[in-house]
């Protein structure tokens, strides 16, 4: 079977371009979701790597007429298993497609699914604009930051990915090729099928491109560091700053161990005094940003925190954020598992307060950080505490829910999380978007079991 497809791919790509051999297929087989919780993948996968949207179309044809699963990958950076291969099939790398090029009449890039993160921030920036929202690890591909709809540290002031997508050109799994949206900032033309598609985890469709709006070059930014001594004092300060009108780009949760852990990660010391912080960036003309700076500094000081510290050169900005960002790589190895759960900011407190007492109960290590302003909360079960890791999921889990939240507001369900869409999400939503799944692919050859499973759906359905 898989030699005839072989032969069949040939005639679509480069011979080059699929590959089969065991040790050339490696990498394709997981992503950055920690060891412990990674979906099993198949080893009887093959990898295409097309350069062009005709190509996946005619790659899809063929899955769809021979009914063989097809898996989308961007960068691998997902923490969710969403591009692991569970099923024999093919793999779609979009790593060739990497044209972009930026309109700056329009404040608009238009960038293949290939091109990262990093990439995208390095060519626009050479254009003296910017594209401010940081949505995940730099190595993602625009594809998979689409498709998962990222969200990152700086949504508080510019909003997630979402927000800054005008158009895709997206293959569907029956190989037709849409083009939604585009250089537009208006367009009601009947139902937005593009913001089905953004999110959707690569269920839906293979993005192939996208156009995704730009911003002038802020031009200031100051980074502010408020120390406070208890969690409550830090996170009750949050909605005073955002209620008097500041916007910042971001407004990150943090404790001192964790930043101590991240500093020492990266060869870098962590020497601010206080418990806790909130790390603060602020953006825009020198005076707005150095008038925001005083409000907050004393908002800081009504609320009990201790002296604001200011990082005006950039390099020290960089570094703090830098130090920030890489709480996650510091405690990787240790780490089972990060959640990334969600609530109305307002109640992001009571929702760390509760997984202290779920650490506690079960005796267990649960470090929390996040993006306090988005009260988009990351928690980590550690390997040491693998034992309880079902019971402690459950529980933050249920607390979220129960503060008004949701299980997921970055990482998506992917193949880890599927379990509990269905526990968590009404019986008519699953039904919805089971009907949508079989409307875009209904063969369900696009990455099956990923955010839905239409094999198990009646199993998962009744279980609940
Ligand atoms: C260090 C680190 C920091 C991170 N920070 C953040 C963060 O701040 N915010 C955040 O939201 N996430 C974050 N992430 C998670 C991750 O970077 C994002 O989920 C990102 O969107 C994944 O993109 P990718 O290209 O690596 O996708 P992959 O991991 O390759 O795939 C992810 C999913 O998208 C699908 N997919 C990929 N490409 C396409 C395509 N072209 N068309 C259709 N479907 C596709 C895959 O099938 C899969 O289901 C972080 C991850 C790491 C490791």
């Amino acid at each position: 079977m898989m030699k005839e497809v072989v032969e069949k791919l040939e005639e679509i790509v480069e011979k080059d371009f699929i590959l089969t051999k065991k040790e050339l297929i490696e990498s394709y087989l997981f992503d950055e979701t920690s060891i412990p919780v990674r979906p099993k993948p198949t080893l009887n996968c093959i990898v295409v790597k097309p350069e062009n949207s005709e190509q996946i179309s005619r790659i899809l044809k063929l899955a769809n007429e021979k009914r063989i699963p097809v898996y989308p990958r961007g960068g691998g950076t997902g923490l969710v298993g969403g591009a692991v291969p569970t099923k024999d099939g093919i793999v779609i790398s979009l790593e060739r497609m990497k044209r972009i090029e930026v309109d700056r009449e329009n404040l608009i890039a238009v960038a293949e699914a290939g091109v990262t993160l990093g990439e995208l921030l390095k060519v626009v920036e050479e254009a003296g604009l910017s594209f401010p929202p940081h949505p995940g690890d730099e190595g993602a591909q625009i594809g998979g930051l689409v498709a998962c709809n990222a969200g990152g540290a700086r949504a508080v002031k510019h909003g997630v990915m979402r927000n800054f997508v005008k158009g895709i050109e997206v293959v569907l799994p029956t190989g037709e090729i849409l083009n939604l949206g585009g250089k537009l900032l208006k367009n009601n033309m009947g139902y937005n099928l593009m913001h089905l598609i953004l999110g959707s985890e690569g269920t839906l469709g293979i993005i192939t491109k996208a156009v995704i709006r730009l911003c002038p070059k802020a031009e200031y930014t100051l980074t502010l560091v408020l120390p406070f001594n208890s969690r409550h004092e830090a996170l009750s300060t949050v909605p005073t700053i955002l209620t008097k009108g500041i916007s910042p780009l971001a407004l990150e949760y943090v404790e001192k161990e964790l930043m101590e852990k991240s500093a020492m990660h990266l060869g870098e010391k962590w020497n601010i005094e206080g418990k806790v912080f909130l790390v603060v960036i602020l953006s825009g003309t020198q005076n707005e940003v150095y008038n925001e700076a005083e409000r907050i500094n004393q908002i800081c000081s009504e609320k009990g925190g201790l002296e604001v510290y200011v990082a005006e050169r950039q390099d020290e900005q960089n570094t703090i954020l830098k130090i920030r960002s890489n709480i996650y790589t510091a405690l990787k190895e240790e780490s089972a598992d990060i959640f990334d759960t969600t609530v109305p900011p307002s109640n992001i407190g009571k929702l760390a307060d509760m997984i202290d007492k779920i650490a506690e109960k079960y005796s267990a290590y649960i470090p929390v950080y996040g993006h306090a302003a988005d009260g988009n909360l990351h928690a980590h079960v550690m390997k040491k505490d693998i034992d309880k890791y079902e019971k402690i999921k459950s529980e933050i889990y249920e607390a979220t829910i129960n503060l008004g939240g949701v299980i997921t507001g970055e990482h998506g369900i992917g193949k880890i999380r599927v379990k509990e869409l269905y526990k968590f999400m009404s019986p008519k939503s699953i039904e919805l978007m089971i009907g949508i799944k079989k409307l875009f692919d209904p063969n369900n050859i696009l990455n099956p079991g990923n955010v839905l499973s239409i094999d198990e759906n009646q199993a998962l359905r009744t279980e609940q």
